[in-house]
């Protein structure tokens, strides 16, 4: 039986992680986690239980909910208790509120649980905000993607305008720095580069042309 491999990505919003990692799992069959959507589908589900102010019933949704992630032609759908609410999570309301929920220790400790497991069974390529540095420290290959602000916002606004939300580029902007400064400077596993990650950054470079040494370093590891 061959080993099961692990690719870790970390880095902030919009910097290329979702785009890196769906292309090495569709190449090499890879599951593909996006934890982001975890944290996205909690402050979805307090804020329609109008709790997203009451930390202990937040905590508690985080300890009971039943989360599945079914990725498939290029997007993560995201059940909660068996409804569908993938096209409910990535709205401004949602990314303004995210980043409060996800600081929560008790919030973080349940995902990354559920993450950890998933992780035991099959070669995957996860991605989030502490997957090199708290889920996956010893993963086989451990990325920081990076890339300009304004580079970012740019990416994240085409993104929102091509799903016609109403949005402007700096609203947009200024969410990606708020997001960024939360989950950067939160105590329970910051966002920050781990010291054994390969950095790569995407202001002017496209993911594709990094495809392929990555691509090269997981048949490297299969041999050994
Ligand atoms: O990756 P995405 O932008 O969907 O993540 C949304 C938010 O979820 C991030 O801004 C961060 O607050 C939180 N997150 C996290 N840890 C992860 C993944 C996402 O705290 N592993």
């Amino acid at each position: 039986m061959s080993k099961n491999i692990i690719i870790a990505i970390d880095g902030p919003a919009a910097s290329g992680k979702s785009t890196l990692a769906k292309l090495i799992a569709e190449k090499l069959n890879f599951v593909y986690m996006d934890t982001g959507a975890m944290y996205r589908a909690i402050t979805f589900i307090a804020i329609r239980n109008g709790v997203i102010n009451d930390i202990n019933s937040i905590i508690a949704i985080a300890e009971s909910i039943d989360i599945k992630l079914k990725f498939e032609n290029g997007i993560t759908h995201v059940f909660v208790d068996g409804e569908e609410i993938t096209d409910f999570i990535r709205t401004p309301k949602i990314n303004s509120k995210v980043s409060d929920i996800s600081k929560i220790p008790d919030v973080r400790r349940e995902m990354v649980k559920i993450q950890k497991r998933v992780g035991k069974n099959c070669s995957l390529v996860a991605e989030g905000r502490d997957i090199t540095t708290v889920v996956f420290p010893n993963a086989d290959i451990k990325i920081y993607m990076n890339a300009d602000i304004d580079v970012r916002a740019e990416r994240r606004f085409k993104e929102l305008s091509e799903q016609n939300i109403k949005i402007t580029l700096d609203e947009v902007k200024n969410n990606l720095k708020e997001r960024d400064l939360i989950d950067s400077g939160r105590e329970d596993s910051p966002l920050k580069k781990a010291d054994d990650a390969f950095e790569l950054d995407t202001t002017s470079i496209s993911v594709d042309s990094e495809l392929k040494k990555i691509l090269s370093f997981v048949e490297q590891i299969k041999k050994t």
